[in-house]
């Protein structure tokens, strides 16, 4: 690369549950393909969800949220697990979550929905209509009917009790939006579909309107508009017709679920929440997966198999611990890299990589099918490092 040294520091925010192992293997890879592309981090590590709680009694404690806000970008892995589950919405560690997001100002939520050819067989759709699928879905997130006023429970003229919401979207906000869309589209393949409700809802009206007030500043990207109710429908008849979508809040929460289970595999999928300046927050779409963390295993299981080479060779498959997909937080990783840093070649060398680990047939056990190579979280990651030094 020709470009000088450049230098970023990162926020990791591990978090609970398969968090540490995942965060790890996505910290190891930036290094690499940093490294490979001219990229120098300084890495800080801090304390959110469960582990904050023990640690300080905050989700979110207030070193981590200013190491976050002095950061170039934050990678988070989740929050979370059996052992918080309770009802104090001040002792929730997603409560963390929902405070860093709002206290980052990222009002745009990017989710990729990807169906990557070696896991095709992973799609709920039929192969000829998952095969190819490349969409990006942008969330509207910070306004809309989720944070709307007036909102409640009340009673009506007939003395019957009822629970309202409003739905308000102000220009600025679908502006910022818009211009966010666009520009992401730009650097995609230049197809932009607006989703809303503009037959029905105001709020859908005016973002309709300034959708095409605004596609006057990108002619280079061509707009489409389509009714939720179709979109839905459309995302599985034919989702290969989609290039980047962008919608409200509401909306975004549903499609983006839908859009997940088109290609199949949640330990596959990464998002970006961005705002208008500052520091992005990268992270997994998934949960924190308490049902499978254990890092405590993995160090067991390699005691033990020094010990018995007999009982690995029987009994590899079922004894893997560490069962974390790595994928979803490595490619939340690059796009960290793309939409956070500007780093297009690094973002490129580690979605390669992904391609190049699942060619070579390595697989975790959440996306493992007959044939193919089962692994734990760490020797993946080893060998998505592999991929990354040969860049093929
Ligand atoms: P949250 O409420 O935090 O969004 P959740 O409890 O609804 O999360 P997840 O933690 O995402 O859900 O887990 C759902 C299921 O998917 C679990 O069985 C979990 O083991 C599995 N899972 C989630 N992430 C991964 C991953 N990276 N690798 C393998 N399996 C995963
Ligand atoms: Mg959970």
């Amino acid at each position: 690369s020709s470009k000088p040294t450049r230098s970023y520091s990162i926020t990791l925010i591990p978090g609970d549950g398969i968090g540490p192992e995942i965060i790890s293997v996505a910290k190891d890879v930036l290094v690499l393909a940093g490294y490979l592309e001219g990229i120098k981090y300084d890495f800080r590590e801090m304390l959110m969800g469960g582990a904050a709680l023990d640690a300080t009694g905050l989700p979110l404690p207030h070193e981590t949220l200013s190491a976050a806000k002095q950061s170039h970008a934050v990678l988070l892995g989740a929050v979370g697990g059996y052992k918080w589950d309770r009802n104090d919405k001040h002792l929730k560690p997603e409560t963390g979550l929902l405070q860093i997001r709002k206290e980052l100002g990222v009002f745009a939520n990017l989710r990729p929905a990807t169906v990557y050819s070696p896991l095709v067989d992973a799609s709920t759709l039929k192969r000829e209509v998952a095969e190819g699928v490349d969409i990006m879905l942008i969330r509207e997130l910070t306004g809309g009917i989720y944070f709307g006023e007036p909102r409640g429970f009340g009673t009506n003229d007939n003395g019957e009790e009822i629970g309202f919401n409003t739905e308000i979207y102000a220009t600025h906000e679908i502006d910022r939006i818009a211009h966010f869309a666009f520009k992401v589209a730009q650097k995609r393949r230049r197809k932009l579909c607006s989703v809303d409700k503009a037959n029905v809802l105001e709020a859908s009206m005016l973002w309709r309107k300034r959708f095409l007030a605004i596609a006057q500043e990108y002619p280079d990207v061509e707009l489409s508009h389509m009714y939720v109710d179709n979109a839905s429908m459309q995302l599985i008849r034919d989702p290969k017709q989609f290039d980047t979508m962008v919608t409200n809040n509401i909306f975004g929460d549903i499609l983006s679920d839908e859009a997940s289970m088109v290609t199949g595999s949640i330990g596959m999928l990464p998002s970006a929440s961005l705002g208008a300046s500052g520091p992005g927050l990268f992270e997994p779409i998934h949960g924190s997966a308490p049902d499978i963390a254990g890092q405590v295993g993995v160090f067991y299981f390699r005691f033990f198999s020094f010990a018995s080479t007999d009982m690995l060779n029987n009994s590899t498959i079922t004894h893997i611990q560490d069962k974390a997909n790595p994928f979803a937080t490595v490619l939340s990783a690059a796009m960290l890299l793309r939409y956070g840093l500007g780093e297009e070649k690094a973002a490129e060398r580690i979605e390669n990589a992904v391609m190049d680990t699942l060619n070579r047939g390595f697989r975790t056990g959440d996306i493992y099918s007959a044939g193919t190579k089962l692994v734990g979280c760490k020797q993946l990651g080893e060998e998505i490092l592999k991929s990354v030094e040969s860049n093929v």
